[in-house]
């Protein structure tokens, strides 16, 4: 533990993109800082994920009138989202929250909400990106949604309206204007929307990777090893103890490891309600097109992006839990999707990955100090966005651990709220 004289030492679990934005902020503020991951960094969900800064996207994944597609999903095992059913008992609590979150009135609640984060999004990436003097992270501006039916279009604009209320608005476009915009996609579509303010990285995984190599080269600490145990004293965590029996010292710890966060708060007393939604990429070196922003297929739920390794098909929603191996089925199917969007898409020897999504029933994060102990916090949860929202993440959680207070009220992200 610290004497008078040293710095207060941080320990932070996991080093994805949440864990390396906390420890970036903490340790440009002068904190002792140990990440422990028992992969490199950026190696768990921030691998793969298809880069979108998507500052748009305050609405929850429940939404009112989902209930209407799920069934239709369901039926297909390649569709947008699926149930491993022999998951289902232990999914079944998460599950059952996650339908009560798509009510209209909850809904509203969790996008004005989630508002009070993603207004930060933009400039906090910039902002770390601008220090880290690393243009060739930033790839390219906005994103466009496309549907085939104007059907389509309109079934998600319950959703698109709730984005806008809360001071996020898209564009609708024309399918004539979607051909001006993206020449190479197919001539038929019948409608998009531009998502007004985004923009890509290049890579998510190179974001995390120089967000640590600065981390390191300031004096920060990254360690390989898995974290088996949470030592507590009384109301204080006082360190953690890791797979080969070795203890480590702290005065603050922040939970950051994604998907697998709950198993770490439940030694804290806290029984959060934390699912894996698995996702899948391929990422195509030699496409033969070339995107000049992220295009969503509105009616799949899943992204096209621009990389600096070519291009990246990812998105699906496989309920599986965080032990089933991954079935590259999911991934192939999505390839095969997005050649509806680019006709000219040439599919060759793309790399394949699944990852799992942190996420809660209600879609935001779990973010703020621990219910029985004032010297741990939680960051994680951020399901579908965490990429967007790890530098406001890592600004926040930096300012609560060393002033007390931030500038984002943390009550609706509280870990008791389920
Ligand atoms: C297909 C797909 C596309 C996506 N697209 C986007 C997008 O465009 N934009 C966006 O904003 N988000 C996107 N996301 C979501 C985003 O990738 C995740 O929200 C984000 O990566 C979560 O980051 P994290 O740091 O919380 O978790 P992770 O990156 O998973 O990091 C957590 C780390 O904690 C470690 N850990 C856990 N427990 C322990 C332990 N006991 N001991 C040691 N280490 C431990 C793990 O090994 C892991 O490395 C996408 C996700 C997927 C799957």
């Amino acid at each position: 533990m610290t004497t008078p004289n040293t710095p207060p030492r941080t320990i932070i679990i996991g080093a994805g993109i949440v864990g390396m934005c906390c420890a970036w902020h903490l340790r440009r503020r002068g904190v002792d800082v140990e990440v422990v991951d028992r992969l490199d960094p950026g190696m768990g969900c921030s691998f793969g994920n298809i880069g979108g800064i998507a500052v748009t996207e305050v609405a929850p994944m429940s939404v009112p009138g989902l209930l209407t597609k799920v069934p239709g999903w369901l039926m297909d095992p390649l569709g947008p989202l699926t149930v491993r059913w022999s998951y289902l008992p232990k999914l079944a609590p998460w599950l059952i929250r996650f339908l009560a979150a798509g009510r209209e009135k909850e809904a509203e609640r969790i996008a004005a909400a989630a508002a009070t984060l993603f207004q930060h999004a933009a400039c906090d990436f910039g902002s770390i990106l601008s220090d880290l003097k690393a243009p060739e992270l930033l790839g390219k501006d906005s994103c466009v949604a496309v549907y085939d039916t104007k059907a389509q279009f309109d079934a998600d604009t319950w959703a698109y309206d709730l984005r806008a209320r809360n001071g996020f608005p898209c564009t609708p476009v024309s399918g004539a204007e979607l051909v001006d915009l993206e020449p190479e996609i197919a001539p038929d579509f019948a409608a998009g929307r531009v998502y007004e303010g985004w923009y890509n990285v290049t890579d998510p995984y190179h974001v995390v990777t120089t967000i640590a190599e600065d981390f390191v080269r300031n004096g920060g600490h990254i360690r390989k090893a898995e974290v088996v145990d949470v030592i507590r004293e009384g109301g204080l965590t006082t360190g953690v103890r890791l797979a080969d029996g070795t203890e480590m010292a702290c005065d603050n710890l922040i939970i950051a490891g994604g998907a697998w966060s709950h198993n770490l708060a439940r030694m804290l007393g806290d029984n959060v309600s934390l699912e894996t939604e698995r996702g899948y990429h391929t990422t195509i070196t030699d496409p033969g097109v070339s995107p000049s922003r992220e295009v969503v297929y509105g009616p799949q739920g899943f992204g096209i992006s621009p990389m600096d390794s070519g291009i990246r098909v990812g998105g699906s929603v496989e309920l599986g839990g965080l032990d089933a191996p991954p079935d590259y089925k999911r991934a192939k199917v999505l390839v095969e999707k997005a050649k509806r969007v680019y006709p000219g898409l040439r599919t060759a020897g793309g790399s394949e990955w699944m990852g799992h999504r942190p996420a809660t029933p209600d879609s935001l994060p779990i973010l703020g100090r621990a219910s029985n102990f004032g010297n741990a916090f939680y960051a994680f949860g951020h399901g579908h966005v965490g990429l967007t929202l790890g530098p406001t993440t890592g600004r926040v959680i930096a300012d609560l651990v060393l002033d007390g207070q931030t500038d984002v009220d943390l009550a609706p992200f509280s870990a008791n709220r389920f």
